[in-house]
């Protein structure tokens, strides 16, 4: 079998022609002959919340198509266009049926945000004001622009927008239109944390009331707060893709990391995903050895300062960097990496040979200029190709690189070009790693599995890294000790010095205003509602992270 069933393999071994006629009838779309094939869809329930998650190429995006009405399902068939009707009697007795008859009646209206927000300003003209002005059908878009602080862009002409900002400007205008069904896909790219929760409570707030909505999602915190319940998507990405049935928000999540599936009684990785809790001394003591060192620090970038407490990275650990966008994390990265020269200050390595392995916050093609995938990796390091070597069982094969090594690096999409930067970093050999912004593009399974990766060259290796993550879940899951950056986005950034996880997240949030519990049975973090119980009684306390 292919290894991902616990009792009998209902994919008769991976030959996915011979699927079961159980699963086969939950066919519901297949781009062509011998394209990929989506079985039954995540079924969204009138007035809650749906989150979905799960790896790239398992058909998220096209059962979002499906249900927004924007793609017409074939059940597989291709000679004729099969009916409404049919659609449905093959769904009959399932939860997504009632949603299929209105969709067929055409009583589905609905406001989709897309995958990829980039592609947006090449379509349209015009200011964010008159865009939003033009989207608006229920007299909202004022105070959800207020609400996501994109009033002071009101005049800004759209193409003039950040990443993080194009974002919350579509959150915005399909929140603006009167729909009944809402569909956002991958909300939380190019947003900082502040930003991410800030998103969810606007879905939450702005979606009417009795509205269907559905949220794709890496980020798990951002997930689990922002769903009522979630469908997990499995599969062979590119190949075939399956929608869970609905688990409740904290099962469900919590059966993804655990790699199984109950109700389907199927197995979607082979190892669980544990996080727990690690507390590292939050100075130099326990026999910790100063790997890398920094005095206090002065940057100047025209208009933006950046004042640097002195620290340092001691051997065998790893500390994460949080803070909004704009306010100097790529800048002190890349002073430690060697690209920028401080006005003030030093950063002093213990051996001049100490080795630097950097992953900008952008990939471009400029970096892989001319090569395959196969020479990148193999100028990283030849284990990284060795079929047996931990390097390529655990990381290029897991996030498939494996099937790219004779594509043109400068070809790939971004999301395969950023998980070649990581793992050309993660496989050079060197005392400390630099990784700006790992998980940008990554599905929540390629962010675990580099976040594994991480942790493990770190510990057997003993060097030291420096992750820059705005994902709470991985930088809980990577950090022996954080670094904060507080201060005024553009204009002044203030990194204080490494601290113990607890202490550095719990200084994070406070600016942030929101507290975190740990799950019981996994011990990931899980963002406590608003004002809720535990949410008082934490900031009372004054320990936002989770009560130790
Ligand atoms: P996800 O959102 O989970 O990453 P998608 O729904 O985008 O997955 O894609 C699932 C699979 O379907 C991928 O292998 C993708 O290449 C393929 N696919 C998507 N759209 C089309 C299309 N229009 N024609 C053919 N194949 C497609
Ligand atoms: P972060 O990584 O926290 O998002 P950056 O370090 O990239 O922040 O940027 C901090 C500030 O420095 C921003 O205001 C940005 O506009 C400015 N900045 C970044 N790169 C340059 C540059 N090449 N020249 C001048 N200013 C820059
Ligand atoms: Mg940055």
């Amino acid at each position: 079998g292919c290894g991902i069933c616990v009792k009998k393999c209902p994919f008769n071994a991976l030959s996915i022609v011979n699927l079961p006629d159980e699963l086969e009838k939950m066919l519901i779309h297949r781009y062509g002959p011998n394209a990929f094939k989506l079985y039954g869809l995540p079924a969204p329930r009138q007035g809650a919340i749906l989150g979905v998650i799960g790896k790239n190429g398992t058909g998220k995006t096209t059962a979002l198509r499906i249900l927004a009405g924007e793609l017409k399902p074939n059940l597989g068939i291709f000679d004729r266009e099969p009916s409404w009707d049919e659609i449905i009697k093959r769904f009959r007795g399932t939860e997504i049926q009632a949603y299929l008859q209105r969709l067929a009646e055409g009583k589905i209206r609905a406001a989709h945000k897309i995958q990829y927000v980039d592609l947006v300003p090449r379509r349209v003209k015009g200011t964010v004001g008159k865009l939003l002005e033009r989207a608006d059908q229920r007299g909202v878009s004022k105070e959800i622009a207020k609400f996501l602080g994109l009033d002071r862009l009101w005049d800004r002409d759209v193409r003039r927008l950040s990443g993080g900002e194009l974002q919350k400007f579509l959150v915005a205008a399909v929140l603006s239109r009167d729909a009944d069904i809402y569909l956002f896909d991958e909300p939380s790219s190019y947003l900082d944390v502040r930003e991410r929760i800030k998103v969810a409570r606007a879905i939450r707030r702005f979606a009417p009331k009795n509205a269907y909505v559905v949220v794709v999602e890496h980020d798990i915190a951002m997930l689990d707060y922002l769903s009522d319940y979630v469908v997990v998507m499995y599969g062979e990405p590119g190949v075939y893709g399956i929608a869970s049935k609905p688990y409740g928000v904290r099962v469900g999540v919590n059966n993804f990391l655990k790699g199984y599936l109950p109700a389907e009684n199927v197995r979607i990785r082979s190892e669980p995903i544990r996080f727990h809790v690690r507390e590292a001394p939050a100075t130099v003591t326990a026999g910790r050895e100063k790997y890398l060192e920094w005095g206090e620090l002065l940057v100047k970038r025209d208009g933006f300062v950046l004042r640097a407490e002195p620290g340092e990275l001691q051997k065998g650990e790893v500390v994460g960097v949080l803070g909004p966008n704009g306010i100097g994390k790529t800048t002190f990265v890349r002073v430690l990496a060697g690209e920028l020269e401080p006005q003030e200050g030093y950063v002093y390595k213990p051996r001049e040979e100490l080795k630097v392995s950097y992953k900008p916050q952008y990939v471009s093609p400029a970096m892989f200029e001319g090569k395959t995938v196969e020479q990148v990796l193999r100028e990283a390091n030849p284990a990284a190709l060795a079929p047996g070597s931990w390097l390529y069982t655990e990381l290029v094969r897991r996030l498939g690189l494996h099937r790219l090594l004779d594509r043109r690096a400068d070809s790939l999409s971004g999301g395969e070009m950023q998980k070649l930067a990581v793992a050309a970093a993660l496989a050079r050999e060197a005392d400390i790693y630099l990784l700006d912004e790992p998980s940008a593009y990554l599905d929540v399974e390629e962010r675990l599995t580099v976040a594994r990766a991480i942790r493990r060259i770190v510990e057997t290796r003993g060097v030291a890294a420096l992750v820059v993550e705005h994902d709470v879940a991985v930088q809980d899951y990577i950090s022996d000790r954080v670094m904060v950056f507080t201060g005024t986005p553009g204009k002044e950034g203030h990194a204080h010095r490494p601290m113990g996880l607890r202490e550095g997240m719990n200084m994070f949030l406070k600016e942030l205003g929101i507290t975190f519990r740990r799950d019981p049975e996994t011990g990931r973090p899980r963002v406590n509602k608003e004002d809720s119980y535990l949410d008082r009684l934490q900031k009372r306390l004054g320990e936002y992270y989770y009560i130790p």
